[in-house]
């Protein structure tokens, strides 16, 4: 936001403050023992052996912190209210959202609570049945496969890297018939991405025809993060909400995991900037420049001797090569699924 406000691109008009979403909203999809839980959690900065074992409070994963509620509480709240902005159409960007791993009773990966689950709840409140759920974040959205899997009124497509942690979303799943798994090998090129984009992501979204799609957006698949061997630019995250914001009347984008913050900060802003139609600038004002130079990434090497195109650009050149036979494989495997009309 910092660095979008830096572009001289999101005035006040454009920004809606996320309301703090109250455990009843939340029980929407998520139990209410664990709801009460957390939020304890938080009161009290412990969680018992019990806790830990029944909820996954206070793992490594899922650490006890001090905004442990209201910080997910907040962006999910986010969600909520995305689905009541969006019935009657439009476009939303969260980028606090996208926390895809929560369980209904249980923090997974960082998400205690499950935002896009929620957003996709409240959409249906709104009266939009048919939702096309997105995922290009580097790990598959196990928890939003829990809710939604075996719905057929949800198109589900999630590219991410192979033999990662949840493990879930093999290439064989087909919940509902409207399910799409693709893991794919480290190393994915953008060439690859725009193959994935052109053959699977937009034809199948053309024909299950949906009312609103939601895109988690996780900036985890480029070569600066330091989580997932995925080396994409953020190009290819940047053509693929260009290509769905044109396929639906409502657009739910949420951001997701990223774990550099220069590359994390330069990705969204970009997505900010395609949502409203901004061109992007080779190189930055100095004002932008400045928000990227006063980032920091402690304790990791990365964070020692940042190149200066993380603080100069927003762009990343392309990094582009040969569609691998795993890649094409996989993607033939689930193109053959496409129905004309899901
Ligand atoms: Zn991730």
């Amino acid at each position: 936001m910092d660095l979008s406000r830096g572009m001289g691109w999101l005035g006040p008009a454009q920004y809606v403050q996320s309301p703090r979403a109250k455990a009843a909203a939340l029980s929407l999809w998520h139990d209410p023992d664990y709801l009460g839980a957390l939020a304890l959690a938080e009161q009290t900065q412990i969680a018992s052996p019990e806790v830990k074992e029944r909820y996954g409070l206070g793992t490594t994963a899922n650490p006890v912190f001090p905004e442990m509620w209201r910080r997910p509480a907040t962006s999910a709240g986010a969600s909520l209210l995305a689905g009541e902005l969006l019935a009657q159409g439009g476009i939303v960007y969260s980028p606090a959202g996208g926390t895809h791993h929560g369980m209904p009773a249980r923090a997974n990966g960082f998400c205690y609570l499950n935002d896009p689950v929620l957003a996709i709840l409240s959409l249906r409140r709104s009266g939009v049945r048919r939702v096309a759920y997105i995922d290009i974040d580097a790990h598959h959205p196990d928890g939003v496969e829990v809710a939604f899997g075996a719905d057929p009124d949800v198109l589900m497509i999630s590219t991410h890297e192979e033999n990662r942690w949840p493990r879930t979303g093999a290439l064989e799943d087909v919940g509902a018939g409207t399910l799409f798994n693709l893991p794919l090998p480290a190393g994915l090129n953008d060439t690859e991405m725009a193959e994935i984009r052109d053959r699977l992501i937009l034809p199948s979204v053309a024909s299950f025809a949906p009312e609103a799609i939601v895109l988690q957006c996780g900036a985890d698949a480029v070569t600066e993060d330091p989580l997932s061997r995925l080396t994409l630019s953020n190009n290819s995250h940047w053509q693929i909400v260009a290509a769905l914001m044109e396929m639906a009347p409502r657009n739910l984008v949420l951001g997701g995991g990223g774990y550099n913050p220069w590359s994390v900060g330069r990705l969204w802003t970009g997505v900010w900037a395609t949502l409203n139609g901004h061109l992007i600038p080779e190189v930055l004002p100095p004002v932008a420049q400045s928000v990227l130079r006063g980032l920091e990434f402690q304790n990791h090497r990365l964070g020692r001797n940042p190149p200066d195109h993380w603080f100069s650009t927003l762009r990343d050149s392309p990094r582009n090569g040969e569609v691998r036979p795993k890649v094409r494989d996989g993607l033939a495997r689930l193109c053959a699924r496409i129905q004309p009309e899901f």
